[in-house]
């Protein structure tokens, strides 16, 4: 084999997990190749996988359009602002989230070249171990076969499909789907009551569509902090999303204006749902799709995951896996911690990913955010701890912000004091909850955070407050 296709590490799959493992092993020092099937609308490369394409980057672009026509249509007029004749331009909404996934397709590629990371567009899978290394062939507009030291995978994720009903992108809508409907349905059907359900009813609802979300399981954002979840589901009521809890889906058929959904409700009355679009979001699952995986013996769980240990080594020799094809949260950031952790490993490095301080946000108006265990889940581990909570409408850069909906919750170990979990729901909270990350990374107490001078008015001032009430002191509540 020539040996200019000779690579130290050549990562499979340019999503947040691998663009950054490439760059990390690239600044390293290694040679470093990585491999995309990601096609744009002319065939062309689109690095940044799911979280760039159709998922973190242009949900947040439509996110941010809707919020701004609810906020031009329901509360500019507060502040003495008005508007006549406000409408959506769908088209123009999708066209400027298409130039933002670009800006960011285009930032990768740059950032290839910069770090002189050789870049393959077409799929990558794993031939065999030959003499130095792993053959991994790529399959684009030309067949080539590189040697690789090291490979980690990083292949990402797809929509999981309810059983009898796959995703036409038409009416049975994947997050793909879901991100590039053309004009505003009249009814939308959503299923699954996830991060990503939420998030598209969201901006679908602000659009004018009449959101209905069906979720099969009892109890609303269950991993979510008991009383953020209640606070979350009054908000998300009080807007006009219905939620419906502990359904069961028993069928969906096409019908006279786009789908019907049959369920079975609660109190196992059987219900039907007619809807224009039906944006099925019940989970992902790993991809190993094209990988040949099971040629060279690569491990896969029951469920389809690449199996790792701690340190995301599989059971192949200098073989490695990360991101959403592998256990643990489905995030980028996650992908992304875990990619850079690997190469260091490569490198000799002793790096540590922590899943306990890996922050989890909802990007729902109120936004939602949270790190480290909830209250629900000390109380089963029958950890004693204390909670102090401040509400945004005792703060003042809310009220001058006219969003003062939400509180800020942190809980502490009642002996020590260390902060074990942080919960915020709304305005900002997926910046707001960098503060408590940082403090739990460096194992700070609520009584750090609370004798730490805050800039005023900021929302940051919640996050203080709520540190004092812990031990009942909190000054404006
Ligand atoms: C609608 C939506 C919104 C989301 N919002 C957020 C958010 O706000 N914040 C957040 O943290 N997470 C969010 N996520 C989750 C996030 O997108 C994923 O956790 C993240 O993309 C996982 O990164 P990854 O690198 O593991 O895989 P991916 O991003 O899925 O990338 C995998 C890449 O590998 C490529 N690939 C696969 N197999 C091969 C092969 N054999 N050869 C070559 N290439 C291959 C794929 O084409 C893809 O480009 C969202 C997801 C969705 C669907």
């Amino acid at each position: 084999m020539a040996t200019s296709n000779a690579y130290d590490v050549v990562v499979i799959g340019a999503g947040p997990g691998g663009y950054i493992a490439a760059i990390r092993a690239a600044q390293l020092g290694f040679s470093t190749a990585c491999i995309d099937e990601w096609k744009n609308d002319k065939g062309g490369p689109a690095p940044g996988g799911t979280c760039t394409n159709i998922g973190c980057i242009p949900s947040k672009a439509l996110l941010q359009s809707s919020e701004n026509y609810e906020d031009a249509g329901h509360h500019f007029a507060d502040h003495g602002i008005v508007l006549a004749n406000l409408a959506i331009d769908v088209a123009k909404m999708m066209a400027r989230k298409k130039t933002v996934v670009k800006q960011n397709n285009d930032g990768i590629v740059y950032l290839f070249k910069k770090n002189k990371i050789a870049f393959f567009h077409g799929r990558g899978s794993f031939m065999k171990k030959g003499e130095g290394g792993w053959e991994i062939a790529v399959a684009g507009a030309k067949a080539q076969t590189l040697l690789a030291r090291h490979v980690i995978v990083a292949t990402g994720s797809n929509p999981r499909a309810l059983p009898g009903a796959p995703f036409d992108e038409k009416s049975i809508l994947s997050n793909d789907g879901a991100l590039a409907i053309a004009e505003v349905p009249k009814t939308l059907g959503i299923v699954g009551s996830g991060v990503i359900g939420l998030e598209m009813g969201s901006v679908w609802r602000r659009l004018g569509a009449d959101v209905t979300i069906l979720e099969a399981l009892p109890t609303f954002l269950g991993a979510v902090d008991t009383q953020i979840a209640t606070e979350a589901h009054k908000a998300f009521t009080r807007q006009g999303l219905k939620i419906v809890l502990g359904v069961n889906i028993t069928d969906v058929a096409a019908g006279a204006s786009g789908v019907v959904v049959s369920y079975d409700d609660a109190a196992g009355t059987a219900q039907t749902l007619d809807c224009d679009k039906l944006i099925v979001s019940i989970g992902r699952v790993p991809n190993t799709i094209g990988l040949d995986a099971e040629k060279v013996g690569l491990a896969l769980d029951e469920r389809g995951f690449v199996t790792v240990d701690g340190d995301c080594r599989t059971n192949l020799e200098n073989v490695w896996a990360i991101g959403d094809v592998v256990r643990g949260p489905m995030l980028a950031h996650k992908a992304e911690e875990e990619g850079v952790a690997v190469t260091e490993r490569i490198a000799g490095q002793k790096p540590h990913v922590d899943f306990n301080t890996v922050p989890w946000v909802i990007y729902t108006s109120p936004e939602i955010a949270w790190v480290g265990q909830t209250e629900q889940q000390l109380r089963a581990a029958g950890r004693a701890f204390r909670a102090g909570t401040f509400p945004f409408m005792a703060n003042g850069r809310a009220r001058a912000l006219g969003d003062t909906t939400g509180l800020v919750k942190v809980l502490a170990d009642a002996k020590s004091d260390e902060i074990l979990g942080v919960h915020v729901i709304g305005p900002m909270a997926s910046e707001l909850i960098s503060e408590a990350v940082v403090a739990m990374e460096f194992r700070a107490s609520s009584e750090d955070i609370g004798r730490i001078c805050h800039a005023h008015p900021s929302l940051s001032e919640a996050m203080k407050e709520a540190s004092l009430a812990v031990d009942k002191r909190a000054l404006n509540f």
